[in-house]
């Protein structure tokens, strides 16, 4: 939960905590404002091309420097799809479409506190070109291939819908009997 205000943010003054709609929350005894908490809304992608997956090694904290799909927090005027093309373009430069919805997650604070919710998508370019430019809050990123992720991953999130594409990746082979001939072959 994000910190109770101790002062009105319109009138300044003095908050009290009183019960009010179920809970105890902060109350502005002067003017009436109620503090409520609001759920933080992020959203997230599994950008795929060529079998292939958009990671990005983040360059801010929370876990700064571990890799992570690319996203970021919705602004309140904003649907998913719009905030997920905004945070892609700003983050490599990228122009996407979303493909389906594929989970939707809690949100923990660092203290694992649940603070809101993560909708993760299934996205993929729509551009010519899918030569990503480093930019806002990246510190690196790239295209990985179902055996080359890396170890540091940043979210237990991102853990989870890498395995879910591989293992839709591999299941979607073996059901190809090429494929499957193929990779015993190469085992
Ligand atoms: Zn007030």
């Amino acid at each position: 939960m994000a910190k109770n205000y101790r002062y009105c943010p319109y009138c300044a003054a003095d908050l009290v905590e009183i019960y009010r709609f179920d809970q105890i929350r902060p109350v502005c005894p002067a003017c009436g404002f109620v503090q409520f908490q609001d759920p933080k809304v992020a959203v997230i992608a599994l950008v795929i091309y060529e079998e292939r997956v958009l990671l990005v090694r983040r360059g801010v904290e929370p876990a700064k420097g571990r890799w992570a799909l690319p996203g970021g927090y919705m602004d309140a005027d904003e649907m998913p799809a719009a905030a997920l093309q905004r945070e892609i373009a700003e983050e490599v430069g990228l122009t996407i479409q979303l493909d389906a919805l594929i989970a939707i997650y809690p949100m923990t604070n660092g203290e694992g506190q649940p603070i809101g919710i993560v909708l993760a998508y299934a996205a993929s370019p729509t551009g010519l070109s899918t030569i990503i430019t480093v930019g806002d809050d990246v510190a690196e990123a790239g295209w990985f291939g179902p055996t080359e992720i890396p170890d540091d991953l940043a979210f237990e999130s991102t853990t989870t819908l890498i395995g879910v594409w591989r293992e839709r990746l591999s299941s979607t082979k073996n059901s190809d009997p090429r494929r499957h001939i193929k990779r015993h072959e190469v085992d």
